[in-house]
């Protein structure tokens, strides 16, 4: 009851009366004053006022399912919200809850992760309270060829989701870095669980920095946060409703096709690099040149003095030849 006490207490612009809750929910004024009381422990500041009602006047930056429960405008991403203190990592228990049966649609949020996890074995910097770490759980019916496209959709609901959350210029390094103001805000990662020919679950972790005010050393340079970005500190689960009701409609176009034709135009729009020159760190022969988009299939078109070459996603870092960007 309480994310439905949420939603009916934000629902109000003003104060919504004891009684009101009470035959709405069909349950007694105690058990109300009960409810209310636990949100106010849980950091809710609820005004309560003799003959009027209650009033929700602020809300803390809670990650519970309450909370993601009561502001959720999604049709089908959230369906099932499980929220944890701590994990190693949202990927690995979303996979672990795929394997339990858990639905096409289930969001993995945790607040704080031990063992995050970037491309290619690499690692990503969790610390509690300070970000979003989350894993949207797919049970899709595509090919396992195309499951790599889904980082690029993912890229394109991130950009778009804080870029109307902050209002300031967000932009997508290829194929899975959100950046702001040339550095990393957040990180990306797929992965699969598949047949040959059948994809038995995909996992889309996202992780991105919000309240973060430093990070250490190694990745000092090159990654940022909302907060250092813009001063405010966001609330998580606004953003989050940001993001997924977006990755909803870049989905539903993704599945027409099964690829990026429908989004390619968006997501070259979004692309920091593009026409500017780039390090392809190929492990067998790193190349520079200057990227010219992406292709239907997502990979980035990279053009060399000699020819044009595409950059598979996956394989290769891409950097500025100057720096991160
Ligand atoms: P790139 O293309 O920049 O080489 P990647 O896409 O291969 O990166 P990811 O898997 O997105 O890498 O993320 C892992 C890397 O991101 C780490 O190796 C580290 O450099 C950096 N990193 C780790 N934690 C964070 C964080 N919280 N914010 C920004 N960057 C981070």
């Amino acid at each position: 009851m309480k994310a439905e006490l949420l939603a009916a207490l934000r629902e109000a612009e003003e104060y919504v009366s004891g009684q009101e809750l009470c035959e709405r929910f069909g349950v007694s004024r105690t058990a109300v004053w009960k409810e209310i009381r636990q949100l106010r422990e849980a950091g809710y500041r609820i005004e309560a006022v003799q003959n009027r009602g209650y009033r929700l006047c602020e809300a803390p930056d809670s990650l519970e399912e309450s909370e993601l429960e009561s502001i959720r405008r999604t049709t089908w991403v959230g369906d099932r919200i499980v929220c944890f203190k701590e994990v190693d990592s949202t990927n690995t228990k979303a996979k672990q809850l795929a394997e339990e049966g858990y639905p096409n649609g289930t969001l993995v949020i945790a607040e704080q992760q031990r063992a995050g996890r970037g491309r290619r074995g690499r690692g990503w910097e969790a610390p509690a309270g300070a970000g979003i770490y989350m894993t949207l759980l797919l049970k899709p019916e595509i090919e396992p060829d195309n499951a790599s496209m889904l980082t690029l959709v993912s890229a394109l609901a991130v950009t778009a989701g804080l870029r109307s959350a902050t209002g300031r210029p967000v932009g997508i390094k290829w194929p899975n870095d959100i950046v702001m103001n040339g550095k990393k805000i957040c990180g990306i990662l797929t992965e699969m669980s598949a047949q040959v020919d059948y994809v038995n679950h995909i996992v889309i972790g996202i992780g991105i920095n919000v309240h973060n005010e430093s990070f250490p050393g190694e990745i000092a340079h090159m990654a940022t946060s909302l907060y250092l970005e813009t001063g405010v500190h966001y609330q998580r689960a606004a953003l989050i409703e940001e993001i997924w009701e977006r990755f909803e409609r870049y989905y539903d176009i993704f599945m027409q096709t099964q690829d990026l034709t429908g989004l390619t135009r968006e997501y070259n729009a979004c692309l920091v690099n593009l026409h500017q020159e780039v390090k392809v760190l190929d492990p067998k022969e790193p190349y520079e040149g200057k990227a010219m988009g992406i292709t239907p299939r997502g990979e980035l078109m990279v053009d060399t003095w000699e020819s044009r070459r595409l950059v598979s996603t996956g394989e290769v870092s891409v950097r500025g030849i100057y720096g991160y960007v």
